[in-house]
């Protein structure tokens, strides 16, 4: 019934101590059946280092899929090499994107310079990749809009994930020429994120896609706990309150979103 469209399942084993297989174990024996399982998993592997392992997960496992990026963090790391390796890796068949990448001027904006010239780089990869791109936009938003309107996205279908921004940028991002979509994980559960919320409200129900962020952003009542895709039912539960729809319904076209941009 949903799929988690953005997960880090090798930082929740490191994070939680518990295994993937222990975790699927202990959610089919908890769920609750009006929600079900989680159908699949969109592992994100961005960290060069991790790109092997990712493909390893995705090979066990035929409701884990992968995208390959190289997260904005490694702005002062990453190397020409690494970018050669993304590329090999997003010609793997169970690669459904390429990120994250993007913007994250929230701890080193020092760096922001570097991260657009990197940013414009992964940019013009990802398209040429044809694959759908993953944003991670924190912080960043003049800059961001920015390198995006600049590029020629058109007939690409991009996923802003995590959204943690204003109303205005979301309304921004969803008036590029572009397929967009935009990620709500547990962040808009918590307190302090109206304005995550108000920007839910701006969101087409046709462009959003439900995802976790695992193990990061646990939404309310376990935050701060390790999160992991069990935890999508009380994202998914929030957007339908502020959407004022039922709950089935938000389900039921997040899953078509996530068939539309990721075709699984
Ligand atoms: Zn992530």
């Amino acid at each position: 019934m949903f799929i988690d469209t953005h997960c880090h399942i090798d930082s929740y084993e490191r994070h939680a101590g518990e295994s993937f297989d222990a975790l699927l174990e202990r959610l089919a024996h908890d769920a609750d059946p009006n929600v079900g399982l989680p159908e699949a998993f969109v592992h994100v592997a961005c960290d060069p280092a991790d790109f092997d392992h990712a493909r390893e997960l995705s090979e066990k496992y035929d409701n884990v899929y992968a995208a390959y990026g190289i997260h904005p963090e490694y702005v002062d790391t990453e190397t020409p090499e690494d970018e050669a390796r993304l590329l090999e890796f997003l010609a793997h068949p169970k690669c459904v994107a390429c990120g994250e990448f993007g913007l994250d001027y929230h701890y080193a904006p020092d760096s922001a310079p570097r991260q657009v010239a990197l940013f414009e780089r992964h940019l013009r990869l990802g398209l040429e990749s044809g694959k759908p791109l993953v944003l991670h936009l924190r912080e960043a938003d003049s800059d961001a809009l920015a390198v995006l309107r600049n590029a020629d996205l058109r007939n690409h279908k991009i996923h802003v994930h995590c959204f943690t921004g204003t109303p205005e940028f979301a309304a921004n991002l969803l008036k590029l020429d572009a397929e967009i979509y935009i990620g709500f994980t547990g962040i808009v559960t918590f307190k302090n994120a109206q304005n995550v919320r108000d920007a839910a409200l701006l969101v087409p129900p046709g462009q959003m896609l439900l995802e976790t962020d695992s193990p990061y952003m646990a939404p309310i009542p376990y935050r701060g706990k390790p999160c992991h895709s069990g935890y999508i039912p009380y994202i998914a539960q929030k957007l339908a309150e502020i959407k004022q729809m039922p709950v089935e319904e938000l389900y039921r076209q997040c899953r078509e979103n996530t068939r539309r941009c990721y075709g699984i």
